[in-house]
């Protein structure tokens, strides 16, 4: 099981939904801060204890759904407790305190999606406050499942920031684990090529030239649409330009996903969303965060993927272009050409993509505990050591690897999907 936070922008609507929203907000401060001042009073940061004594004294004095004035308690006993066990730790702590701003609670029952709405309830049993969901096209694929039943939820947190207001959706994915043979296929997503996939026995293209063609008429036809100032056919293109490419999206990742399926493998992605050290990112990957298509393709793997039984790992998508993924010799001279990989040291040359996918395929195995992905990379010169995972992605098993894989035999498909308009 996987557990995400998505974090999506609410539209307020009106003056009258905000104030509602502020003042459900501080009231669910302010009873968080009313069980902070229990805990300290009674020495106490047993739930069924606390549950005890100051249940009914916050439900009298506070107007919030039940669910949610368990929220705050909860709340209020995780800050309290990590209080302590800084303390414990001899670390610097003052006791906590909990200001009016604080993030508001919502408990599993008193929210749900319905559409792409949420509904928040209210104090009042029946009464909701309706807030619409300003769409960001990657999220949307996840909030439909949310409504349609089919991605689960838990507890969530409505965040105010000035005039805005975010709901962190908190959502759970089962993902069983039907890794059978230990085969790992490594995905790279980019603009010359929209996705390159590579597994034991496979090599897949799916080329970015036609997607990129449609998506430069479209926007050639709206700059020509600004300048006579039609901007209601502007906004039009845009939705048909959104819907074409989610679309494409959607035939992308069945594709890619019922492939692996048919091995019973897992596929390997690089880590776009929820990194933390930004700085070190290559420009590539930087470019894809700002790039809702490839954030759409990502998202679509990840909620399609229970379905086709497929377990994806999220790798480190640092210097996936510039390491030998027969090698592991990193360097930048390595990438020749856009498309042209030669590795200084083995001299191994390959379609610089394909190298990507292949170094996508290794990590991922590395993190799964397996020998090898697909070719016979990790190795670097001597050690019999292998290409570094870092710590944040989570420390992958170093072992041998096989003398070399198959890439002389390998079957190459340019599976270009065709695209009509
Ligand atoms: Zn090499």
């Amino acid at each position: 099981m996987s557990v995400r936070v998505l974090k999506l922008k609410l539209r307020t609507v009106n003056r009258g939904k905000s104030d509602r929203l502020a003042a459900m907000q501080r009231e669910y401060a302010a009873c968080a801060q009313f069980h902070l001042e229990g805990i300290e009073r009674l020495q106490t940061t047993n739930a069924t204890a606390l549950h005890r004594e100051l249940y009914l004294p916050a439900k009298e004095r506070f107007s919030l759904p039940v669910v949610n004035l368990q929220r705050s308690r909860d709340k209020a006993i995780e800050t309290f407790r990590s209080y302590l066990a800084r303390k414990a730790k001899g670390k610097r702590a003052s006791v906590p305190k909990f200001g009016p701003g604080l993030p508001m609670g919502v408990g599993q029952r008193a929210l749900a999606i319905v559409g792409r709405t949420l509904r928040l309830s209210t104090e009042k049993a029946r009464e909701y406050l309706w807030l619409p969901i300003e769409m960001d096209e990657r999220h949307a694929p996840w909030v439909d499942a949310v409504a349609a039943g089919t991605l689960k939820y838990g507890a969530s947190e409505l965040h105010r920031r000035g005039k805005d207001w975010y709901l962190h959706l908190t959502v759970y994915e089962d993902v069983p684990n039907t890794v059978e043979n230990g085969v790992v296929y490594g995905l790279d997503l980019g603009v010359a090529n929209t996705a390159v996939m590579s597994g034991p026995d496979l090599v897949k293209f799916w080329s970015g030239q036609a997607v990129r063609h449609t998506r430069n008429r479209y926007q050639a036809r709206r700059k020509s649409l600004q300048e006579v100032k039609l901007t209601g056919e502007v906004r039009r293109s845009k939705g048909k330009e959104s819907r074409w490419m989610r679309n494409l999206n959607h035939q992308i990742s069945c594709q890619i996903l019922s492939e692996v399926a048919k091995n019973g493998g897992a596929l390997a992605i690089e880590k776009l969303l929820g990194i933390r050290d930004r700085v070190k990112l290559t420009r590539k990957v930087n470019r894809m965060i700002h790039n809702w298509a490839f954030g759409e393709l990502i998202a679509l793997l990840h909620q399609k993927a229970p379905r086709y039984g497929v377990k994806i790992v999220e790798v480190d998508p640092r210097h996936t272009s510039q390491g030998c993924s027969k090698c592991g010799h990193t360097e930048k001279g390595n990438r020749l050409r856009q498309d042209r990989f030669k590795c200084k040291a083995c001299g191994y040359a390959v379609h610089a993509d394909l190298n990507a996918a292949r170094n996508i395929a290794n990590r991922g195995a590395l993190m799964l505990g397996y020998t090898s992905g697909i070719t016979g990379g990790l190795t670097l010169p001597g050690s019999g050591n292998t290409v570094p995972v870092s710590r944040e992605f989570g420390d992958g098993q170093a072992s041998d690897v096989e003398a070399e894989g198959p890439s002389g035999q390998l079957m190459q498909s340019h599976d270009v999907t065709s695209l009509s308009s």
